[in-house]
């Protein structure tokens, strides 16, 4: 399945999608409608390696450790209004 797995952290966002197609769940490898409420996910934030998963397995993956999101793996950096007002 792609290095979908091999990622070090994924970056999820709510799906839009509007086309009736049907995507597979890279967390389960069950089948996805595209218009049933799900969400995308991107390894590292590509979004060439999109996936479509269910809301329900980004949920058990987030809760379970399976999904680190950046913030979890990368230390947290100042953010740009910090480092301006530090001058
Ligand atoms: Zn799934």
């Amino acid at each position: 399945m792609s290095d979908f797995g091999a990622a070090r952290w994924y970056a999820v966002r709510p799906a839009g999608s509007t086309k009736p197609a049907t995507y597979r769940c890279p967390l389960c490898g069950g089948f996805l409608p595209a218009l049933s409420r799900h969400y995308l996910v991107l390894p590292e934030g590509d979004a060439a390696r999109r996936r479509h998963a269910h809301a329900r397995c980004v949920t058990n993956a987030r809760r379970s450790g399976r999904l680190p999101l950046r913030e979890d793996v990368e230390p947290r950096r100042p953010g740009i209004l910090a480092r301006l007002l530090r001058r």
